[in-house]
């Protein structure tokens, strides 16, 4: 309804009243005012676009916590740095037709990252499953409403994605939508014999590649033998950066298609991921991808999330990986001096070999001497006033990070941390290793009987 309908419809009376309890909603303090300013079109607030914030966390009983893990989903991945926060502002403020802006994005980002092509997507999840589509329409020469209904179908035979046992994962429902089937191998020997006229892509997860070398195919031969059966190869690399090179170094390595979440160390909006590679499996995924009616529909990219992707692509190349560690460093070092009394602590800052390559602080420490386990410190740190998240494998005897780990073990990580978070962490975690009972709460679980 246009503005003047609607202002003839409303008596100055109701208009007010109406317009008062939007104004105070929208937390703006004046709130008398003509019909026409309350309207937003010529209010000075609002031609400055300055309407003071509400914290809705507040008011909504939600709790910020502090993130001294990484950029897990339930813990909302990662923030927006501040240059990144404010084209997304700036970004809400009009509208633009969607595929244009969606297809400027796709342009722009692929010249940044040095690739044929690349489409922005709500997510790397989403990013596997636009890949798969484009895959299974390459294959198939078949149209995203085909999808996922007429795959496997004598119409659409093609339906086979080629993936490692050691890789196995929980992303997986990415794929499967698109109405593939998964076959999975263990050795070269197997994946040689496993391509056959159904084949349609081979997907390789970077982390696991690393983690488990032994008992992975190496990405070139993997590459090598996908393209000798004329098989397009997709690479989840979604927690892969840093290192901000990896943002090239798959394309560049012959990767048909490389994902990467938006929302974790590119620091991007966290609904927001990238599709990078070849211009014609990139041309197919975008065709599945919303605006549309493929698998993408419900995936949605609003206007806010695209510009916020390529504004973070802009902040991370700005970055450098060594600046970024040292930072990331210090903040280790102000948490780990603040302990370092504590009896028995040692303590030492390691890089993972693959997902979330920034430094950690590693804390070991006789427990029986301290008189709180690990798993303890973590709890209590969880429940405390201002809720302080640990690395979720302190105190467990095993992870799968390549990070050294025991049940005597603490894991800090500070590159999720806003800056002067480091003190907190600090101070609280020297508080609970000294006077557990003075920090949140902790119900140790009964033997099992
Ligand atoms: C986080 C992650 C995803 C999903 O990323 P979203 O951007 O949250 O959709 C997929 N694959 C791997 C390996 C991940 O770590």
């Amino acid at each position: 309804m246009a503005n003047r309908d609607l202002r003839s419809l409303l008596t100055r009376r109701h208009f007010l009243r109406w317009s008062q309890g939007v104004m105070a909603a929208l937390g703006s303090v004046p709130v008398l005012g003509s019909a026409v300013e309350a309207l937003g079109e010529a209010s000075p607030a609002a031609k400055a676009g300055m309407h003071a914030a509400v914290d809705y966390y507040a008011k909504l009983g939600v709790k910020p916590i502090i993130n001294a893990y990484d950029t897990v989903t339930n813990l909302t991945a990662s923030t927006m740095p501040p240059q990144v926060q404010a084209a997304v502002a700036m970004a809400a403020k009009k509208h633009v037709q969607l595929a244009e802006l969606q297809r400027a994005c796709g342009t722009y980002i692929a010249d940044k990252l040095h690739c044929e092509a690349a489409v922005v997507s709500c997510g790397a999840s989403s990013a596997l499953s636009l890949a798969t589509a484009a895959c299974v329409q390459a294959a198939n020469g078949c149209k995203p409403g085909d999808i996922p209904q007429e795959i496997g179908t004598a119409k659409f035979p093609k339906n086979e994605v080629i993936v490692q046992k050691s890789q196995r994962y929980e992303y997986e429902h990415a794929m499967y939508i698109a109405g593939i089937k998964i076959v999975e191998v263990s050795n070269m020997e197997e994946y040689q014999r496993a391509f056959n006229e159904r084949t349609v892509m081979t997907n390789y997860l970077n982390k696991f590649g690393i983690i488990y070398k032994d008992q992975s195919i190496p990405m070139e031969d993997w590459i090598r033998v996908a393209h000798e059966h004329g098989v397009p190869c997709h690479c989840d690399a979604a927690a892969d950066v840093p290192p901000i090179s990896n943002l090239w170094k798959f394309t560049e390595m012959g990767f048909d298609l490389v994902c990467f979440s938006g929302g974790k160390g590119i620091r991007g909006p966290q609904n927001a991921g990238l599709l990078l590679g070849k211009k014609k499996y990139i041309d197919l995924a975008a065709a599945n991808n919303n605006p549309g009616t493929g698998i993408g529909r419900g995936m949605k990219v609003a206007k806010e999330q695209l510009v916020g992707m390529v504004a973070a692509v802009d902040w991370i190349l700005a970055q450098t990986d060594e600046g970024l560690d040292r930072e990331w460093t210090r903040r280790c070092n102000v948490i780990s001096d603040a302990v370092k009394s504590i009896p028995t602590m040692k303590s030492s800052v390691m890089i993972p070999p693959a997902e979330n390559q920034v430094p950690h602080l590693i804390l070991t420490y006789d427990p029986a001497v301290v008189g709180v386990t690990p798993r303890e410190v973590s709890a209590r740190l969880r429940t405390d006033t201002t809720p302080i998240f640990l690395n979720e494998y302190t105190g467990a005897a095993k992870n799968n990070q390549g990070l050294p780990s025991s049940v005597n073990t603490i894991i800090v990580e500070t590159w999720m941390l806003e800056p002067g978070d480091e003190y907190t962490v600090a101070r609280r975690l020297h508080k609970v290793l000294t006077d557990p009972k003075s920090v949140g709460t902790y119900a140790p679980r009964p033997a099992r009987g």
